[in-house]
């Protein structure tokens, strides 16, 4: 089979494509080990806004097998959310997050973090309860944290999920449209729902320039989103040309390869600290000649 790999070339470890080790039922006892063992680790990616400045990072879990090497998140999350195990990898990714605002804070370094959350996780009563004790315990303030969701949340019990919704953004936590295209949800949905911020998907992002009818797509998503008062991420950035275009459609933050991949917490807490209060800014050989 062919191999997937990862932005540096180095392969990544997927059990569903692995005939010879089919073997989901260990790997899942190692990962709910390797989070008893804090084994599990959180790389943080920033979204910018295209005067640079910081908005934010998103926290990304990785996990590398003492064996297997790094594993696909995509393919141990969807074994979490399918085995029990989601409720335990949310709970360490959110202390991990939040201890690290606290560190970033500590430093001077007021930068919201976004993480992931399931629907499992949404549909579990209480969570916005727990979640508001976390931060309580953590001592960071609701302001400083960002769940992500995507529009399947909405599939199973849309009621459920909108309580829980209500209750988080009440206790303060900002919530994000994660995949936005990807799902169901039409817009009377998207209306409801009380979320502060959109993430178009990368697939759309990545066919932008290429493609017309994702262009028009695009076009019209950040057109949307602003007209709820919503504010536009697009992720999957990759390159200048899907940048300008992103920012000629009022598109309000990126994501992306171009700009950074996730990075483990110490290299973020460099790459934040090398860039202040300017930001991001693109490397001056990307820039289009000056005439
Ligand atoms: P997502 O939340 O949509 O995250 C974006 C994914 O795109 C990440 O993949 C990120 O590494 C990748 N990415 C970012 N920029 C680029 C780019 O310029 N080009 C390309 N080709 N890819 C880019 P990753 O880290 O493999 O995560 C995959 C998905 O797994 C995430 O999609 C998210 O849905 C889920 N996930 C990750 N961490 C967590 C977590 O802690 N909890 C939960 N429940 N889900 C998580
Ligand atoms: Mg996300
Ligand atoms: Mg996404
Ligand atoms: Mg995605």
């Amino acid at each position: 089979y062919q191999a997937k790999r990862d932005r540096s070339g180095a392969e990544v470890y997927e059990a569903t494509r692995d005939a010879n080790t089919p073997d989901r039922l260990g790997l899942l006892g190692d990962l709910r080990r390797a989070l008893d063992a804090g084994d599990v680790e959180l790389h943080y990616q920033p979204k910018v806004r295209f005067d640079g400045q910081v908005v934010g990072l998103e926290a990304l879990v990785r996990w590398v097998h003492p064996e297997r090497g790094r594993v696909n998140p995509e393919e141990f999350i969807a074994m979490a959310e399918t085995s029990g195990l989601m409720p335990k990898l949310t709970e360490y990714v959110l202390d991990t997050a939040l201890a690290q605002i606290a560190k970033w804070r500590a430093l001077g370094l007021n930068v919201p973090v976004a993480v992931n959350v399931s629907p499992r996780d949404v549909h579990s009563p209480g969570f916005a309860g727990a979640v508001a004790a976390r931060l309580a315990r953590h001592q960071v303030p609701p302001g400083s944290l960002q769940l992500e969701i995507t529009e399947h949340v909405l599939l199973e019990d849309p009621q459920r999920a909108a309580d829980t919704l209500n209750g988080l953004t009440g206790h303060g936590v900002k919530m994000s449209l994660d995949d936005f295209g990807t799902g169901y949800s039409s817009l009377v949905h998207l209306r409801r729902l009380p979320v502060s911020e959109l993430k178009i998907d990368r697939s759309f992002v990545a066919r932008l320039i290429v493609d017309a009818e994702d262009a028009e797509i695009v076009r019209c998503t950040i057109d949307l989103a602003h007209s709820l008062g919503l504010m536009v991420v697009a992720e999957g950035v990759e390159d200048d040309e899907t940048w300008e275009r992103l920012r000629d459609l009022r598109c309000d933050a990126v994501q992306g390869w171009l700009v950074a991949a996730a990075m483990p917490a110490q290299e973020a807490t460099h790459w934040l600290q090398a860039r202040g209060d300017r930001g991001w800014q693109r490397p001056a050989a990307a820039l289009p000649a000056k005439r």
